[in-house]
């Protein structure tokens, strides 16, 4: 026979998906011996078996008879007596906290009779009975019966306005109570169309029934859809005997966390409220006190207080955050987890508790997020004296800004290129307006959660953003916004921070983060305790980790700053801006247009020595470590005019009746243009179809990457060359290359009179084909790079640029286990790595192995990346310290923080 019911004398916490977070905790607490009332657990198993069979199983509720026998000798009262009831909470729990899911009923237990009790226990305490009476009514109906909670708010209300213009809650007195809660009952017979149940074990059925039931719920199943939490667990219903805070000022209620939960220093945090219950702190129905004002009110449960939370730290080797409640001087714990931290405190507690021995330095590394990681080094706003925000909403994407405000994504675009700092603010975002939200310092919507395009985007490229702030109201016509009285329009500026949500009027001051200033050599930043931790666990990480990291780096400035970070080479060196800017513009016109061999010499001879100083910077700055070159790579049309464009101006000229050079330039210019368009440019003649249908093309560039590293090395420096051949299909393609190219550095070495130490010839792994054919393609390849971008793109025959029309959908309706884009798809493009890395390997003993894609820097796909055992990832330069953690969490085979 399952069992379904446990008493907390029989859990402990590590019984969390059978008894639920909350029900494994008490469990734990009650066997260490911690003040907790006591009580007993209905099981997950026993919720999954109710919604299924739309019945309690059999069994389950004569067991749960049983637990409350056993809890009224336990207690020496009675459910519903009328000299001394026993009163219980009732309060889900499932193994990750989920709002959505049924509140807690709290006075369970009380009817006509028992209140008579509960004021005899109370030393006729009337005001307190009735009190405690109503809130149950209230409790009872509006989380098991759904009457709308406002209608009991209202009638409560009118019984404080009756009392006075500012009434509170606490000066209604024992008639007043006894009659809000009859006419409590009323609402709930008008809502109901039932009598209130008398009975104390038929409301607990219902309450426990109710429970079940939310699991189901609208809000639940939408909040697991978005933090990817399976619907299969259900929730667990913890039945507890009640302890009153609210029994005059020697009690009281309150949270309390084991160490500050934002900044992570180690000293006591929270609030309370005397003479409240449990929901008061939560509801802010009166101000809370400090934790600290504990110990001027009642010195003995503060230090007992304290006592307890030094226990459960020791416990569980973490910061804890505790509910708590005191009877008149009695202390008692009624829930405790381990707390939720910011970004920043979790690295300052995870060091500190290795400094104070709490936790080794392996344990300490796994306990920091790396997907969090980049909001340690955004802009904060470093003040915000006199400043009150206008509206709240979601912390959606980290970081501070500010600048002006405007409505659509054209606009955003538009005043940024004219140098103007701006904040887009849109209702909601769509993939229309990506151009202008990657144009502005951030972005504000009034309208969407955490998952939102709006939040989603800004999240990937590092934009701050604050989403879903419902009290700004926008008004499109008039290009203005109103927030709680407060009118904005465009070109207002206002201030928003992305990590608490909040928008204000007018700019306030930013500064960079403490990590960036300390990053950046500054000492008195490098004191801060983010430092220290920081610096402290990120040494460990690159002790623990297997895999290298580089970056993704084009110009000496990003190869210096990705070093600065710790990267230990450039994985993808790309060479296309190597062909714009205004003094090669009319070179690579030539080469493009070129009639002949020799035109075409020409630019090539002119693009050259601009092209060997851009080298010459770039493998100075990553002296000693390699550099991983990919030859030029997107179709030649990338450099010319787009196509529409020129069409309509020769035709508007034309039909002017123009005519000169500057029209015949133009002519050409689109006669070419439409001889190079391609219907799928994606697929078209790119990468190294380019190489040989233009051979000089490749070979001027290698002499360019040869020649600067022979400066280089003659200079005294230690260049270490990778050249990589993108989009590479079939051995031949680059068997052919190679034969062409390796003179041409040969010759360019002797006539240098160096030899470089470290020349490699290598492949972009990006194609399906080249992955499948990867023991033929490494025979004649010194190293493989993983171009995940474009495998993913021609692995599943999805455009990167067009699938913002239906990702979502396709993330929502689990037609994708992920985006793939932003996580490596292990079963598909991950498996062509798979099989490319291990055959690549097996053919050719030599062949080292990394990637390249953006994936390089996702913690999950760095994980990935680890356990196929590639030498190295490559990432942009903001995403190296990610990419240096993830790693280590990978060795450590934590992959927790980093598959979040
Ligand atoms: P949540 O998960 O929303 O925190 P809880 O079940 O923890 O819900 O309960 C809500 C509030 O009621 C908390 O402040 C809790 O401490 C309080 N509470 C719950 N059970 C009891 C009890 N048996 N006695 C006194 N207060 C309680
Ligand atoms: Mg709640
Ligand atoms: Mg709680």
């Amino acid at each position: 026979m399952t069992k379904y019911v446990y008493d907390f004398s029989e859990g402990n916490k590590d019984m969390k998906d059978l008894l639920g977070g909350k029900g494994a905790n008490l469990a734990e607490m009650t066997n260490m011996g911690l003040p907790v009332p006591p009580g007993f657990t209905a099981t997950t198993e026993a919720c999954f078996a109710y919604l299924q069979e739309g019945d309690f199983p059999p069994g389950s509720l004569e067991e749960v008879e049983e637990h409350l026998v056993r809890l009224e000798k336990a207690m020496d009262k009675r459910l519903g007596d009328t000299d001394d009831p026993l009163l219980v909470s009732v309060r889900s729990g499932a193994k990750f906290s989920m709002p959505g899911m049924m509140d807690t009923v709290l006075n369970l237990g009380l009817n006509d009779g028992s209140v008579e009790g509960l004021a005899k226990q109370s030393d006729n305490d009337w005001r307190f009975a009735w009190d405690a009476y109503r809130r149950f009514v209230q409790m009872f109906g509006k989380i098991v019966m759904d009457v709308p909670g406002d209608a009991f708010e209202d009638a409560l209300d009118d019984a404080k306005h009756r009392k006075g213009e500012n009434a509170q809650d606490t000066d209604l007195d024992a008639d007043d109570l006894k009659e809000l809660h009859a006419r409590f009952l009323e609402i709930y017979r008008e809502h109901t169309g039932s009598e209130f149940p008398k009975d104390p074990r038929e409301q607990m059925t219902l309450a426990i029934e109710a429970v079940f039931k939310s699991w189901n719920g609208r809000r639940a199943i939408d909040y697991r859809r978005q933090n990817k939490i399976s619907d299969n667990l259900g929730t667990a219903v913890n039945v507890v005997a009640m302890v009153f805070g609210n029994r005059g000022m020697d009690s009281g209620t309150g949270v309390a966390f084991t160490r500050d939960p934002s900044t992570g220093e180690k000293r006591p945090y929270g609030d309370y409220l005397p003479d409240a219950q449990g929901e008061d702190v939560v509801a802010g129905i009166r101000n809370t006190l400090p934790l600290a004002e504990l110990e001027k009110i009642d010195s003995k449960s503060y230090g007992e207080l304290l006592q307890v939370m030094s226990t459960l730290e020791n416990h569980y080797r973490d910061m804890c955050d505790i509910e708590f409640t005191i009877e008149k001087g009695k202390l008692w714990i009624l829930q405790t987890r381990v707390g939720k931290r910011t970004a920043f405190a979790e690295w300052v507690m995870a060091a500190d508790m290795v400094e104070e021995g709490l936790i080794s330095l392996d344990e300490a590394v796994p306990r920091v997020d790396a997907n969090r990681l980049e909001e340690l080094f955004k802009r904060v706003v470093s003040s915000t004296a006199d400043a009150k925000p206008i509206a709240t909403g979601l912390n959606a994407s980290p970081g501070a800004a500010t600048g002006k405000v405007v409505f659509t994504a054209d606009d955003a675009k538009e005043w940024a290129e004219r140098g103007e700092k701006v904040i887009l603010v849109r209702r909601e975002t769509t993939p229309d307006d990506y151009h202008g939200m990657i144009a502005a310092q951030g972005i504000l919507t009034s309208a969407g959660g955490t998952n939102s395009h709006a939040a989603v985007v800004a999240r990937g490229e590092g934009i701050p953003a604050v989403c879903g702030a419902d009290a700004i109201k926008i008004d499109s016509p008039s290009r203005s916004f109103t927030a709680n009285g407060v009118r904005v329009g465009e070109d207002d500026v206002v201030t928003i921070d992305g990590f608490n949500g909040a928008v204000y009027v007018g700019e306030l001051p930013l500064e960079e983060s403490k990590l960036e200033r300390a990053r950046g050599g500054d000492q008195e930043a490098r004191k801060e305790p983010i430092w220290r931790a920081f610096d402290r666990l990120m040494r460990h990480a690159d002790e623990l980790r297997m895999l290298k990291v580089r970056a993704n780096a084009d110009t000496p400035d990003q190869a210096s700053n990705a070093r600065e970070r710790g990267a230990e080479g450039i994985g993808l060196c790309r060479t296309e801006h190597m062909f714009l800017g205004e003094e090669r513009v009319e070179a690579v016109r030539q080469m493009i247009f070129a009639d002949s061999g020799e035109q075409e010499q020409r630019a090539y001879d002119a693009l050259l020595p601009l092209q060997r100083e851009d080298f010459v910077g770039i493998f100075k700055a990553m002296d000693g470590l390699p550099v991983t070159v990919r030859l030029l790579d997107p179709p030649l049309h990338e450099f010319l005019p787009n196509q529409v464009d020129l069409a309509v101006e020769v035709a508007v000229a034309e039909s002017r009746g123009e005519a000169g050079a500057e029209l015949d330039r133009k002519k050409e210019e689109l006669r070419k243009v439409n001889e190079l368009h391609e219907a799928n440019p994606m697929l078209g003649l790119r990468g190294v179809r380019l190489g040989i249908v233009k051979p000089g093309l490749y070979a001027m560039q290698v002499r360019a990457i040869v020649e600067a590293a022979c400066r280089v090395k003659g200079e005294g420096g230690d260049p270490r060359v990778e050249i990589m051949i993108p989009l590479v299909a079939t051995r031949e393609e680059l068997r052919q290359m190679r034969e062409e190219l390796e003179p041409v550095a040969q010759k360019d070495m002797s006539e240098a009179g160096q030899e470089l130490d470290h020349l490699e010839w290598g492949t972009m792994v990006e194609l399906p084909r080249a992955a499948v054919t990867a023991a033929e393609v490494a025979e004649v390849a010194d190293f493989f790079s993983f171009g995940t971008n474009d495998l993913t793109q021609t692995a599943f025959g999805f455009s990167r640029d067009d699938i913002g029309k239906f990702v979502a959908m396709y993330e929502e309706r689990k037609l994708v286990p992920a985006n793939p884009f932003v996580t490596i798809d292990r079963p598909g493009v991950g498996r062509l790595m798979r099989i490319a890395t291990e055959e690549g390997r097996a053919a050719n003993e030599h062949l080292h192995l990394g990637i390249c894609g953006e994936h390089g820097g996702d913690p999950a796909s760095v994980v990935f990346c680890h356990e196929i055992g590639l030498d190295y990832v490559s990432c942009s330069p903001f995403r190296v310290e990610t990419a240096r953690l993830a790693a280590a969490q990978a060795a450590l085979g934590s992959s927790e923080s980093a598959s979040k």
